[in-house]
């Protein structure tokens, strides 16, 4: 077995420790199988408690400015139920996002042990993060926010203050969906109650004062819009990525696919579990559940090993892979 040589690697370089697998221990108190998963992340938490209060505030004044205060009540019953079961399964996914292990790679298993045991053939390398001290599988990413590496790896998305990544993907795109619908359905109320107020007596149609109403209507109106635009661009960037079977950080450096894609359809029932059926709409029901990596998933084929040194240390440029956080080890041939 040889190292590729340490001064290839400037991020190496800072951190020479992480070059000697020996280095590499697994955490002292690993996370017990089934415990919940939580970003501590300041900034993540503060987003993903705004995006709470604006949904409850977008409930707030479909409620009780719109809908109780409205003298149609099989207007204000179906609109009602259909807004709050799409408000509840936004929340629902938005929690769903969160508290789901996107996917981690178990830290600090790049240890020499284990390196010894996948029993490297000639061509064949393993991907280590000397931040989190892990073995990269194939598409795994280093989060910087979250400290692990994340098997499929999207973005990290501050709103669900989590990454988005092959085990939470599908609650990411429910959301964003649902977002987006009770958005829409908002502004077409607000565009009913606005017309239905300026037929009638601004006095009879909410229980506030007109300038308060008016007040929050403009305000809702900003939000749905706001959100609308922002979570269907999300929404279609998504559902994009599952069939094309790409990831957002694959798209952005634009590398050369040379894995075998999955047909589009595979992908998009791989992500929401299973055939087509209500469950992909469910936030309670989780995707296929994966597969537990095998020895085979952490190990990557290269053509020859000077392949393997010509895109180790194409460091400096962007489109490649970042390998500044990696680097490969690599049998002799
Ligand atoms: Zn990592
Ligand atoms: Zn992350």
């Amino acid at each position: 077995m040889m190292l590729i040589p340490a001064h290839h690697f400037r991020d190496i370089e800072r951190k020479p420790q992480y070059l000697q697998p020996e280095k590499c221990i697994p955490p002292p108190h690993p996370r017990p199988a089934g415990a919940m998963w939580f970003i501590r992340d300041g900034c993540g938490i503060a987003c993903a408690i705004v995006t709470w209060f604006l949904v409850l505030y977008a409930e707030f004044v479909v409620l009780f400015v719109m809908l109780i205060p409205s003298r149609d009540y099989v207007y204000s019953v179906i609109n009602g139920l259909v807004f709050n079961l799409l408000a509840f399964l936004a929340l629902a996914s938005h929690c769903r996002a969160m508290l789901t292990d996107p996917g981690a790679v178990p830290k600090g298993n790049a240890t020499k042990e284990f390196i010894e045991s996948l029993q490297l053939k000639p061509g064949q390398v393993v991907y280590k993060c000397p931040k989190c001290c892990s073995i990269k599988p194939d598409r795994a990413h280093h989060c910087s926010v979250c400290k692990r590496c994340i098997r499929k790896m999207d973005h990290h998305c501050p709103w669900v203050n989590n990454c988005v990544g092959e085990n939470n993907q599908k609650y990411f795109v429910l959301f964003t969906m649902y977002i987006a619908l009770i958005s829409l359905h908002a502004l077409i109320m607000v565009g009913f109650h606005f017309l239905h107020c300026f037929e009638e007596d601004w006095t009879k149609c909410s229980s506030f004062s007109p300038p308060t109403t008016v007040i929050l209507l403009i305000l809702l109106c900003f939000e749905g819009l706001l959100f609308l635009i922002f979570t269907s661009v999300m929404f279609g960037t998504q559902v994009h990525s599952i069939c094309t079977d790409e990831t957002g950080i694959e798209r952005l450096q634009r590398k050369k696919q040379r894995r075998e894609r999955r047909g589009s359809w595979k992908s998009v029932k791989e992500t929401f579990g299973g055939d087509f059926s209500l469950n992909w709409f469910n936030p309670f029901s989780g995707p296929r559940h994966p597969k537990p990596l095998s020895d085979r998933d952490w190990v990557r084929q290269v053509s020859s090993v000077s392949d393997t040194e010509n895109t180790e240390t194409t460091t400096e440029e962007p489109s490649e892979e970042p390998k500044d956080e990696d680097f490969a080890e690599v049998v002799d041939e």
